[in-house]
């Protein structure tokens, strides 16, 4: 694999004018406060554009320039990449980015400067590598089950790839299992190679809550920006109807994300929350060199024990930051009204233009 190589990477930096950094990505995902953060730290913004998306973001009036493709994986194009160099770009990715464009692409022949650590997305993406870096971090995270067959409680059975938790069931002993897998099979939801790949973790009976970090290279400080919890179909939709008409009607359950909401913790919690933060940037420092930089966000779920437990994470901005485009109530008690996550990534990138350290935060 022919990696892009971070010299490289440095020295277009070198060649850029610094007085006219654009601040650049895809849109989706999170690319409105990404740009709108930029414009508020002075910025200019580029967004690379899917024909027929566009509407959002002219309304929103968020971009200066728009670089408009026929589908977004175009902005790994030769043509692409050279007009983002062209205004002295700094990507910003974000979860649509990783996918959109593709993991390899992004790691072998994105050639133009991205914030953040590009070699970490991978580990976020790969259940087993994202694991390692939980547990190498000592972090609480669902137990698993190696063999269906060990089955003591309520677990959570998940399928390989990015499915939105479509097909993911429960089952309380090994018997359920394989009535529902067979069931699934029945419908032709799943394959037998699925089977074999089946993820069976602890069913973590808890309110869910998504928190939003931001780990700064520059100051080696880990901050708490905010927290969502999911609304996701079906799952939120079903628990609105009374529990007969539920097991009569038989719906398989699924949980798509369809939108977020704003949360806080009870505060007690919070000493949990910077510590497990704390601890993720320490295993990824020694894992996947230079570690953390940037947002990252942890999917949690608190049971009544008080235990926060990490079942995913994601290793750059998370979808749930649109909950606080104009601020948290944690980056209230910080910066006063108005951080957003993109607005936190575009201090980061002026604050290293000015006192230098743009080596740190940039790849
Ligand atoms: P995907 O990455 O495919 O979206 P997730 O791992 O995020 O799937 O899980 C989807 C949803 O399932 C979560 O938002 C949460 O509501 C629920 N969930 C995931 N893991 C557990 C668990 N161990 N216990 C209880 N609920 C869980």
């Amino acid at each position: 694999m022919g990696k892009v190589n971070k010299d490289e990477i440095l020295s277009i930096l070198d060649g850029y004018d610094k007085e006219n950094i654009t601040i650049a990505t895809l849109g989706s995902h999170t690319s409105l406060h990404i740009l709108n953060g930029a414009k508020e730290e002075g910025f200019k913004t580029a967004i690379v554009c899917e024909e027929g998306r566009e509407i959002p973001y002219k309304r929103f009036g968020v971009a200066d320039e728009f670089i408009m493709v026929k589908k977004f994986e175009d902005i790994v194009t030769e043509e692409n990449q050279e007009k983002l160099r062209n205004m002295n770009a700094i990507v910003v990715p974000h979860g649509s980015f990783v996918a959109y464009a593709g993991l390899e692409n992004v790691e072998d022949k994105f050639n133009v400067p991205m914030f953040g650590n590009r070699d970490i997305l991978r580990w976020e993406a790969e259940r087993d590598l994202e694991r390692k870096l939980l547990t190498g971090g000592k972090i609480r995270i669902p137990y698993k089950y190696d063999n269906p067959e060990d089955i003591d409680r309520a677990v959570m059975v998940k399928f390989p790839g990015a499915r939105g938790g479509r097909g993911y069931f429960v089952a309380s002993t090994p018997e359920e299992f394989n009535k529902k897998i067979e069931s699934m099979k029945a419908r032709g939801w799943i394959e037998d190679e699925d089977v074999a790949q089946a993820h069976i973790e602890e069913y973590v009976s808890g309110c869910n809550y998504c928190i939003h970090y931001f780990y700064s290279a520059l100051d080696d400080e880990v901050e708490l920006m905010g927290m969502d919890s999911r609304y996701e179909s079906s799952i939120d939709g079903i628990v609105r109807i009374p529990a007969k008409d539920q097991l009569e009607l038989d719906i398989s359950t699924s949980y798509v994300i369809t939108g977020n909401h704003p949360v806080v913790m009870r505060e007690s919690l919070l000493t949990q929350v910077f510590d497990i933060g704390d601890k993720l940037v320490k295993s990824a420092a020694k894992q996947i060199a230079p570690g953390m930089n940037g947002p990252f966000c942890m999917q949690t779920l608190v049971n009544d024990d008080l235990e926060v437990i990490v079942f995913e994470i994601s290793a750059r901005t998370d979808g749930g930051t649109n909950t606080f485009m104009n601020g948290s109530s944690y980056t209230y008690l910080k910066y006063g009204t108005g951080m957003s996550m993109g607005r936190r990534i575009s201090l980061e990138i002026k604050k290293a233009l000015k006192d230098g350290g743009l080596e740190k935060i940039i790849t």
